[in-house]
């Protein structure tokens, strides 16, 4: 069995294991913006990333949300079950920031009652725009149940990983996640949840703790990434332990 990656994207890799339906995912060190223009190498930044999602991942399997996680395996590697990939970003908002300041004119953290769930085609090429339900239909992505599913999941995974924010003093603005299909015809979530995909702010003094301070030059990412570690009490070495 070769350890070539079968699919390397702009912060993760995915190589093949001995069960074909079991894969390894590695977590780079480089990091990217503004669909690639910008680019950065950050030594840590794998094992930071690894180590939150694995972490988080674990609370929400404890929580009943299926998720792809198996375990942690080392620094950059964890282990996962393989999905085939929905090309949609579902994103989740609780304060306003980012594109969504934007297209409303709103203060940048202004809280949202309710929590707003949103989809953007996964295309680069397009940029990734943001799509409505007829759209992911009559694009065939998925039919309404399907969406619906994936639309409360999201929503269960913001139940679950706010409130470890919120304890670990950290305001969770919003957040990205990728779905996909298992091998058993499940839809469950995939992909990593850490500060490259996160908006995550320190409670008290509306810092930026995420990608953010990669994007438009704020703090130095590694420093700014080890605070969220820090503070959710993340072992680096075993961090599903925490
Ligand atoms: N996000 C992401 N990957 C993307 C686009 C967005 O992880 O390709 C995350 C981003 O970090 C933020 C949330 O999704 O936490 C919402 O992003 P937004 O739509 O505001 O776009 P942005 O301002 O990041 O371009």
């Amino acid at each position: 069995m070769s350890n070539s990656p079968e699919y390397e994207g702009k912060a993760k890799q995915l190589i093949p294991t001995d069960d074909r339906n079991v894969v390894i995912q590695r977590f780079k060190n480089s990091a990217t913006a503004f669909n690639g223009v910008k680019k950065g190498e950050f030594e840590g930044k794998g094992a930071l990333n690894n180590a939150i999602s694995s972490l988080l991942f674990s609370k929400l399997e404890a929580a009943g949300v299926p998720t792809h996680f198996i375990s942690w395996d080392n620094a950059t590697d964890m282990r996962v079950h393989r999905l085939q990939i929905i090309p949609l970003e579902v994103v989740v908002r609780n304060h306003v920031a980012g594109s969504l300041q934007k297209r409303t004119g709103l203060g940048e953290g202004t809280p949202l009652q309710p929590s707003i769930v949103e989809t953007y085609y996964k295309k680069d090429e397009l940029g990734d725009p943001i799509l409505a339900d007829t759209h992911v239909f009559a694009l065939g992505i998925l039919n309404a149940d399907e969406l619906e599913t994936v639309k409360k999941a999201a929503l269960a995974v913001n139940d679950v990983i706010r409130p470890v924010f919120a304890d670990a003093g950290l305001k969770l603005i919003d957040f990205k996640l990728e779905f996909g299909w298992d091998s058993a015809g499940r839809l469950i979530l995939g992909d990593e949840i850490s500060p490259d995909t996160c908006r995550i702010w320190d409670a008290e003094t509306n810092t930026k703790l995420d990608k953010d301070v990669f994007r438009h030059d704020l703090a130095g990412l590694i420093e700014s990434y080890s605070v969220v570690a820090e503070k959710l009490g993340v072992d680096l070495n075993n961090p599903v332990e925490a």
